[in-house]
């Protein structure tokens, strides 16, 4: 009992690594095993809190890189054009640079301003009869402007009579767009994206392929998780043993993002009833599959017009 004492003072004190001894299989014995197993459930939750701590602190030194960067340069590039001196096409190039750097600023603050409303179950969806095709070209054509200036080649394919879904249409554009985006930011110029919506089994399932540097296999299982980073993974040799990170690979460990991307676009489809998966090769490119239900006739009164919260 003294001893069962001592381990109860201990953790009080902050040492949550301290442990009762288990004497014999009395009554004693049993209140030090149900005594060790809080402790132990106490340990594993500080250590949890104290791993979303380390999260925040990332996030927030990301989020304040992600807004300064912008920022200045769109300072620096306002100053050149007012002391002007600069040609039509020097004018333009600038002029071009600071509206690029504008929609990174409101892509971002879209992401925060999201997160909160999800966090918070003030995001709703509606879910109608949607033309996945349709989406899907719209997407592609919103994108190719920032594929090419990466010269990366975007493409779609489109099964002929694919069925429709049951969507928020403005929802799964947002998804899509996203995964489009990361594709363009993790694949080293000149690469290939396409997109590919077929139907399997009742189901409507959009790709979104890349031949970018692809996720490292420890890295996958948490892509999906708020403010979860990846790293660039080794790019593998030819003779399948992993190599140093080349200068291209290198630079893209330090592409923009605050982890929000995939996390907010898991949330969203889970709302429309489907899934997101993975499947990626270090150095090969990754493949994102979104599954969606096809839209059955019957569902219509049950889903028009009614507000699906997040
Ligand atoms: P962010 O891009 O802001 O880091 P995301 O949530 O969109 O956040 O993605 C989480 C992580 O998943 C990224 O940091 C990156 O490591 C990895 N990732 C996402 N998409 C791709 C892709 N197409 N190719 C390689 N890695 C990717």
């Amino acid at each position: 009992v003294r001893q069962l004492g001592d381990a109860a003072r201990e953790i009080g004190a902050g040492n949550l690594t301290a442990r009762a001894p288990v004497a014999g299989g009395g009554e004693i014995g049993r209140l030090s095993e149900t005594f060790n197993a809080m402790a132990a459930r106490s340990e594993e939750r500080e250590s949890r809190l104290a791993e979303l701590d380390r999260l925040k602190s990332e996030f927030v030194s990301s989020v304040s890189h992600e807004l300064r960067t912008p920022l200045t340069t769109i300072k620096t590039l306002t100053r050149l054009l007012l002391h002007g001196g600069q040609d039509e096409a020097e004018r333009r190039e600038y002029l071009e640079t600071i509206s690029f750097e504008c929609d990174r600023q409101i892509d971002l603050v879209l992401n925060l301003l999201d997160l909160s409303r999800i966090e918070s179950g003030k995001s709703h969806l509606t879910l109608t009869r949607v033309d996945a095709g349709d989406v899907v070209g719209a997407c592609v054509t919103m994108e190719r402007h920032a594929a090419e200036s990466h010269g990366h080649e975007l493409r779609s394919v489109v099964a002929p009579e694919l069925p429709p879904v049951r969507a928020d249409r403005t929802a799964l554009r947002r998804v899509l767009c996203s995964l489009i985006e990361n594709a363009i930011k993790y694949t080293p110029e000149g690469g290939s994206i396409t997109l590919k919506a077929e139907e399997s089994s009742g189901e409507v399932l959009i790709h979104v392929a890349d031949t970018g540097r692809g996720i490292a296999p420890e890295d996958v299982p948490y892509i999906f998780e708020k403010f979860y980073r990846g790293r660039a993974p080794a790019a593998p040799n030819g003779d399948g043993t992993d190599a140093e990170l080349s200068a291209d690979t290198a630079d893209y460990a330090e592409a923009p993002g605050v982890g929000l991307g995939l996390y907010i676009a898991w949330k969203i489809v889970g709302q429309m009833d489907g899934t997101i998966t993975v499947e990626s090769a270090p150095g090969r490119g990754s493949i994102f599959t979104v599954r969606l239900p096809a839209w059955r006739e019957q569902a219509v009164e049950a889903s028009s017009g009614v507000e699906f919260k997040l």
